[in-house]
């Protein structure tokens, strides 16, 4: 019996959990082999109610009221979060999207994206979902590797903290190297790897850290995120155009001073990438101790999206990239528990990667941190200040 038929037989309805670009092509999959998708579900509050290819998108929290009995079809890239709040919801009949992503005819249908960005959503899935199904091996769907401090914009609300730096300094090429050594000696595939900043073209050196990601075999892609105000040139320009490379440009309009010459230079030497308006930011920039108690904060870190943001910065390893952030600008305690030092020469480094990854149940960071929900309010991207904001700073 193939993954169609089991599906089918349970004669229950059939819903996809997220409503992405990849939750969209497992419908058509579906439909094309004769399986009725009764609704999308997701966590995003905003999706809730609208229509996805003629199909309602409803919020996780009214799954009960409307399918008290349903199977599941996951879609989320992060599968393992996805399962853990339908065994929550008392849910425990599920599917891995990307089992049936392996049947999608992606050209068959029509998308209002590009080709080439809807290929990478669909095998990122079908590689996360493979890995969660292999668990023999260590697979991280994402690592951020943050190459400067420095950006060409300092925008008020920015989740990677750039506007409460005073001196930001680009990290040194050999360094990134080095901790990218040490992460991969313990480590058994990255799906992609995201290099940024600030704007990691501020870093002249930017070509070094691209060619080792792109030469690592592990590394599945390497996603590079600029906000379209400088243009690369010379090595910077070159060491793009391996095919591993795609370009995540974000539109801020008029700030974005470069982004037409950018696209322009991309189409030209047949670099990928995908542009996007600035948008869906939440209020999650501000730092302020909350004295919440250790359960509380456990809760917080439950919920909040960003705990898988796994981020390689100045030679540590964090959680999150707020977590990184203030740690580097002093505006918490030193908390040694909420980062692993990839260049200590410690005999237990591997062991203390894997429990950082899969046994921590919250950051002393997150006592800081307003967190970041799929159901938070949108606020206004992108909006300039022209001094660092203050913060408190430890010693
Ligand atoms: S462009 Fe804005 S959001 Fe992006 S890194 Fe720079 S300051 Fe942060
Ligand atoms: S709540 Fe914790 S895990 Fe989430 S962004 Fe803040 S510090 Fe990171």
């Amino acid at each position: 019996m193939n993954i169609f038929e089991r599906i089918t037989k349970q004669k229950v309805p059939v819903i996809i959990f997220g409503a992405g670009y990849a939750g969209q092509v497992i419908l058509n999959t579906c439909i094309d082999h004769n399986v009725e998708i009764a609704a999308f579900c997701d966590n995003k509050k905003n999706y809730s109610g609208q229509f996805m290819l003629g199909h309602r998108i409803i919020h996780s929290s009214e799954l009960h009221d409307l399918f008290p009995e349903a199977i599941f079809i996951i879609s989320a890239a992060d599968i393992n979060d996805v399962v853990i709040q339908l065994n929550d919801l008392h849910y425990s009949q599920w599917h891995a999207g990307g089992d049936i992503l392996k049947f999608a005819e992606i050209g068959k249908h029509k998308y209002d994206t590009e080709f080439s960005f809807l290929d990478y959503a669909v095998s990122t899935c079908i590689q996360c979902h493979d890995a969660y199904q292999s668990p023999d091996k260590l697979f991280l769907r994402s690592v951020d590797i943050v190459i400067t401090e420095k950006c060409s914009m300092r925008c008020k609300d920015c989740s990677n903290l750039m506007q409460y730096y005073e001196k930001p300094v680009n990290y040194d090429a050999a360094e990134l190297t080095a901790s990218l050594e040490s992460f991969f000696s313990h480590i058994d595939q990255v799906n992609e790897f995201r290099v940024i900043g600030g704007e990691p073209f501020m870093n002249k050196h930017i070509s070094e850290t691209i060619d080792w990601l792109n030469n690592q075999e592990k590394v599945g892609r390497v996603i590079i995120y600029t906000n379209g105000t400088i243009l690369p040139k010379g090595q910077t320009l070159e060491c793009l155009k391996n095919k591993k490379v795609m370009m995540m440009i974000t539109d801020y309009d008029e700030l974005s001073k470069n982004h037409d010459r950018l696209i322009g230079t991309l189409d030209e030497h047949n670099i990928e990438y995908h542009t996007d308006k600035a948008q869906n930011w939440t209020d999650c920039a501000s730092i302020k101790e909350h004295n919440r108690s250790i359960e509380s904060q456990k809760e917080v870190f439950k919920n909040c999206c960003a705990k898988c943001l796994f981020t390689i910065m100045d030679g540590k390893f964090y959680r999150c990239p707020f977590s990184a952030h203030v740690d580097k600008l002093r505006a918490t305690p030193l908390y040694e528990d909420d980062y692993v030092d990839l260049l200590s020469s410690s005999k237990e480094l591997g062991h203390k990667i894997k429990e950082f990854i899969f046994n921590k149940d919250y950051l002393n960071s997150c006592d800081y941190c307003v967190g970041r929900f799929l159901s938070d309010k949108k606020i206004t991207p992108g909006i300039q200040v022209s001094e660092p904001l203050k913060f408190k700073q430890y010693s």
